[in-house]
């Protein structure tokens, strides 16, 4: 899960990282408010939970009152990436001489959390990685989550040159790491870090994601959610109990257990076709889930083709068949059906199919190759 800057930006402010002062606005006479208090001049954030805001036109520099509403109406008539503005930022403009960038990530290949500074902030971090790896310095922390002074200092010191500085950046790092491990975070980034003119250090952006996995234990945090930045379909899927990623191909995929979604949709590739989506029904075997699954799948226009791919366990065929039959019964399913029952009890399964017209493969090789066909040639 993602949470806009104004509300990464209190988390940041509880655990005493510096920030810009600023306030969340929906209309320009509250904005035309803070900013008065502030004092200006201003910057009018958009706030979206998309990358490349500030590419696409989403921060604004507001030097007098006067500019304020038509800056702000400007603002607000803005998309990005397809999703519109309703909430700004309006917060005091720094006079900014220097940005770099810090956080806190997952670092997946040594199955370890990492921090991160780097002196190229500002821009995209990512481009920094691919083209310049050796301005992006890394620091992993004890077993214990505890810092190694002396390899802090490697870390930091050629980085922030200042002395105060690596004091303050140090502190940074240290509420930033407590705002990780506290909240089951994914990511903590402060892009950019800024020093203005007088040598003082702020966070000018704020970014926290969260682990979906552990929102069960953080109910302040999943308060935040923001739903109009989600994919409505992969909402609707979460309600049923459905693992469900879209994706771009013309496949359509329900498979049981993730292990075997991943090596379906591996599959697919391998054979020249593109998945429309990840689709994880469960271990449960509940007919419901099944037409649920196909309600879903049914959304995307993209789709030409729907293969369903078991391997029953503690899932039975015949639920799977009886959920598809259901689904035949209330839906109207233009794209053929491509089913694969292996399993706990497959024979009941294909034989509800077959009397009712269903097709059924035994190998999942065969109906993969079926499945992509068909949505070659349609
Ligand atoms: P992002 O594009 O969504 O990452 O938006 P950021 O909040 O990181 O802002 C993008 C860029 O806008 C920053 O790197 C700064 O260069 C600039 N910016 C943002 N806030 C201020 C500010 O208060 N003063 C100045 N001078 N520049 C700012
Ligand atoms: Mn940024």
């Amino acid at each position: 899960m993602k949470i806009h800057e104004y509300q990464a930006i209190e988390i940041f402010q509880k655990e005493g990282v510096p920030v810009i002062d600023g306030h969340i606005a929906s209309e320009s006479g509250e904005a035309a408010g803070i900013a008065k208090k502030i004092g200006y001049p201003v910057v009018l954030k958009a706030q979206v939970l998309a990358g490349g805001r500030g590419k696409a036109g989403g921060i604004k520099f507001v030097e007098k009152q006067e500019d304020l509403e038509k800056t702000f109406r400007q603002l607000q008539e803005l998309k990005i990436k397809e999703y519109g503005i309703e909430k700004i930022l309006v917060a005091r403009a720094v006079d900014i001489k220097e940005e770099f960038y810090v956080g806190i990530a997952v670092d997946n290949l040594r199955n370890s959390v990492v921090l991160i500074a780097s002196s190229s902030g500002g821009i995209d971090i990512e481009a920094t990685a691919r083209e310049n790896p050796g301005a992006i310095r890394k620091f992993y922390l004890n077993k214990d989550k505890s810092i190694d002074k002396t390899r802090w200092l490697e870390f930091i010191c050629p980085v922030f040159k200042d002395s105060s500085h690596q004091q303050t950046v140090t502190a940074i790092f240290q509420g930033l790491i407590r705002i990780f491990f506290d909240n089951d975070c994914s990511l903590v980034e402060i892009n950019p870090l800024v020093i203005d003119g007088q040598g003082e250090i702020f966070a000018a952006d704020a970014k926290i994601n969260f682990d979906d996995n552990a929102l069960f234990r953080h109910e302040d945090i999943y308060k935040m959610r923001d739903l109009t930045f989600e994919d409505p379909d992969e909402r609707e899927a979460e309600g049923y109990g459905l693992s469900f990623v879209k994706l771009d191909g013309n496949v359509g995929c329900i498979v049981n257990g993730a292990g075997l979604a991943m090596g379906t949709m591996d599959m697919i590739q391998l054979t020249g076709g593109q998945p429309a989506n990840f689709l994880d029904v469960g271990g449960s075997s509940d007919p419901e889930k099944v037409l649920n699954a196909i309600k879903i799948i049914l959304k995307n226009k993209n789709v030409k083709v729907i293969l369903i791919n078991i391997f029953g366990g503690i899932t039975r065929c015949d639920d799977i068949a009886k959920g598809i039959l259901e689904a035949k019964k209330q839906l109207d399913i233009s794209a053929p059906l491509i089913v694969r029952l292996a399993g706990t009890n497959e024979g009941e399964g294909q034989e509800l199919l077959t009397q009712n017209g269903i097709r059924t493969f035994s190998t999942m090789r065969e109906a993969v190759s079926q499945a992509v066909r068909l949505g070659r040639e349609s």
